[in-house]
């Protein structure tokens, strides 16, 4: 007999609709064919998933392919089970009871009114027991009778070999499958109706037709299926399991199919676990992200979060001239030392004078008032005076009127009839009043803020010692660009960027040069550094290898506090300290180092040096691109925006591809749950600007 060319997973579910959202808990299908996965498709119930099988189906048979798909619910029960409510020991005779019994809709369906009725033929109070009803149904126990009938097992033969599965008596609580059981058993019977003679069920039948089904237990490939990093955990387990089906040879799977089970049925894959799970995991080397087996990762998002409680400020202050203080961050409040403006002045050049006058022309006084040479006196009733913009308002004044709209006639001038009380006049204190704060603590001071300090009598700032990084290449292979480099050695591109990155952002950067992959000597610079700097930036040898010294030395010697971050590029990166050094073990490419620089490192070295935790201003833009990614982390694109105000991306994703990050503007961001980007969908876009450069 011809093998299967396509192989089908489904994840069922006894849920109602599960709604137009994909969520856990639903009913999930994966489909391999030819040995190519298919994305996994989401069936929100079970006329969807019925509908979604006979186009399989029927799409399998017509293109001659041989088709196998493996549900993850029971084919059969204890024995003796079936011979009770149908009258023969046949497990397929049972689906036909069950379909032709239940009643299922999208909306709910009688499965415990179905149990309770099966109960009723046993002796003692089970076998099926939980009522997920409020209204009590007639023989079916809340809980696990202490009389269940004899001669019925609690569990199949199989069960016994798969530990952790769950009895197929119990009708609902978390993990419960004899919901499951029954509208599966009754959809199936359906299936095969529909499909005479087509369809073979392992192993109660010999798999001579086009289609098999297949009794299959996901936790049987838990490791490949955390692997995954899917937070849709169904999701994960359907293409985890009809991947590994496809992997398996001819031979292999014609083994795990030699079982005799012909009335509990058997869980394809138990006997043969090994075989199973080397076909289920990723073959390495193809993704250099496939993650190792069972570990945790960690997301941007909580290791954001935790770099934030770490993370603390330096704690020195000084006073410097505000000529000197661009960028340097506000250690405490500063307020405004006299009111801005310290008196009432006039906003342009014109006429000042008592708004309540009399109609007619005002006399015009002898001299004028101008910036810096205020009016002597007080005006007389009746007189207007010339007045310069940014003089005092003279007293007896309190409306100024334009030029333009004055008329001088020999000793007169005539003001505007209808001149507001009080126009172009700035009144006292009106930016700013003493003993107001002007700027707050933390804030960085800009040029403009340069500007209200002096307004407000400041000549000098209080602000937080100048933050100073220390930025460390490691890696054997590097040389500074002056060196001579043959073709087994890198320039070191990393020290010049991050560098100037910290120049940029305001910080003191300290060359701290290249360390060799060797311990002692990083033990030694990491010492050094602890010493001379308030912040380290390293790069290179944060990942797990012989090398990696960086994240092998902090977590042996110092702590890390977020190592596996479910990001890329960026892995490795390893955020640490040594001692009350706050460490960033930056990856080595420069590409993954940039990132991570600006997305971790900034806003903890902003943090450390007295400012709030920033987070960029992202835009939302229309994709130029497409992409496929992995569920489950966090990817940045380097990219820039298309003539038409849309996000284009670099072409190669390499990691070590430098040019893409020089033609790169800004990043794109994309969630850690997308799994495609289609060109028009809004995508999170990140200027460069938006991180201060
Ligand atoms: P590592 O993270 O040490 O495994 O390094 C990853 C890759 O980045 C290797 O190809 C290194 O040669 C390269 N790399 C590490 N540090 C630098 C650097 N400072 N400049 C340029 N490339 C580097
Ligand atoms: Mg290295």
């Amino acid at each position: 007999m011809r093998g299967f060319q396509s192989f089908a997973v489904i994840d069922w579910s006894s849920a109602n609709d599960t709604g137009s959202k994909p969520r856990a808990d639903a009913i999930w299908a994966a489909l391999v064919v030819d040995g190519k996965p298919e994305d996994p498709v989401y069936l929100r119930n079970r006329d969807a998933a019925m509908e979604w099988l006979e186009d399989l189906i029927r799409r399998e048979i017509a293109a001659d392919r041989r088709l196998m798909i493996g549900f993850d619910f029971p084919f059969g029960y204890p024995a003796g089970f079936a011979q009770v409510i149908t009258g023969r020991a046949s497990p397929l005779d049972l689906w036909d009871w069950y379909a032709a019994s239940l009643e299922d809709t999208p909306r709910g369906n009688n499965r415990f009114a179905l149990a309770g009725q099966m109960n009723a033929l046993f002796p003692g109070d089970g076998p099926f027991w939980f009522n997920g009803l409020k209204a009590d149904v007639p023989n079916l126990p809340r809980r696990k009778p202490q009389d269940m009938p004899p001669n019925l097992a609690e569990d199949r033969q199989v069960e016994t070999r798969a530990k952790g599965s769950f009895s197929c008596w119990q009708m609902g609580g978390a993990g419960a499958v004899g919901g499951q059981i029954m509208t599966g058993m009754a959809c199936l019977a359906q299936l095969r109706e529909a499909f005479p003679n087509a369809i073979s069920v392992w192993p109660f039948e010999p798999l001579n037709g086009p289609v098999a089904f297949a009794e299959i237990w996901p936790s049987l490939v838990k490791d490949a299926v955390i692997a995954e990093e899917d937070t849709i955990r169904d999701r994960a387990q359907v293409l985890v399991l009809a991947r590994a089906l496809a992997r398996l040879s001819d031979a292999e799977l014609s083994k795990m199919l030699d079982v005799s089970a012909p009335e509990e049925g058997w869980i394809l894959g138990v006997g043969y676990e090994d075989t199973l799970r080397r076909a289920a995991r990723q073959p390495r080397g193809g993704d250099c992200y496939a993650l190792p087996p069972g570990v945790a990762w960690m997301s941007v998002d909580e290791a954001a979060d935790r770099l934030r409680r770490v993370t603390l400020q330096v704690s020195g202050t000084e006073l410097v001239p505000i000529f000197d203080a661009v960028d340097r961050v506000l250690s405490k409040d500063m307020s405004a030392k006299r009111d801005n403006p310290p008196a009432a002045n006039v906003a342009v050049d014109g006429w000042a004078f008592a708004h309540d006058r009399s109609p007619g022309g005002l006399i015009c006084a002898p001299k004028r008032a101008a910036p810096g040479v205020p009016y002597k006196g007080a005006l007389k009733f009746g007189c207007a005076v010339r007045v310069l913009t940014g003089a005092l308002l003279p007293s007896g004044a309190d409306t100024v009127a334009l030029d333009e709209e004055c008329r001088v006639d020999g000793d007169r001038v005539y003001v505007p009839a209808d001149a507001k009380l009080g126009a172009n006049v700035r009144r006292r204190g009106e930016d700013i009043r003493q003993g107001d704060v002007a700027l707050e603590a933390g804030s960085r001071l800009r040029p403009q803020d340069l500007a209200l300090l002096a307004a407000t009598g400041h000549h000098e700032a209080e602000v937080v010692s100048r933050l100073r990084v220390g930025v460390l290449s490691t890696g054997d292979e590097l040389v500074d660009p002056k060196g001579q480099a043959g073709p087994e050695r890198t320039y070191d591109a990393n020290r010049p960027m991050l560098l100037s990155l910290c120049t940029r952002w305001g910080f003191a950067a300290v060359d701290l040069g290249i360390v060799s992959d060797a311990r002692d000597a990083l033990r030694h610079a990491l010492d050094r550094a602890a010493t001379e700097v308030d912040i380290l930036l390293t790069s290179g040898g944060a990942s797990a290898g012989d090398e990696d010294h960086v994240s092998s030395l902090l977590s042996d010697e110092g702590q890390v506090h977020a190592w596996r971050i479910a990001i890329k590029p960026g892995r490795p990166l390893a955020l640490g300290q040594w001692g009350d050094l706050p460490v960033f073990g930056l990856p080595g490419n420069p590409v993954a180092a940039f990132v991570c620089a600006l997305l971790f490192a900034r806003p903890a070295m902003l943090a450390r040096a007295g400012c709030d935790w920033s987070t960029p201003e992202p835009e939302l833009r229309p994709a130029a691109f497409i992409k496929r990614k992995k569920a489950g982390r966090r990817e940045y694109l380097r990219a820039r925006l298309d003539e038409k105000g849309q996000v284009a991306v670099f072409p190669s994703e390499g990691s070590g591809r430098i040019t893409g990050l020089s033609w790169a503007e800004g990043l794109v961001e994309l969630p850690d749950q997308a799994v495609e980007i289609r060109t028009g969908d809004p995508v999170t876009y990140i200027p460069f600007s938006a991180f201060g450069l």
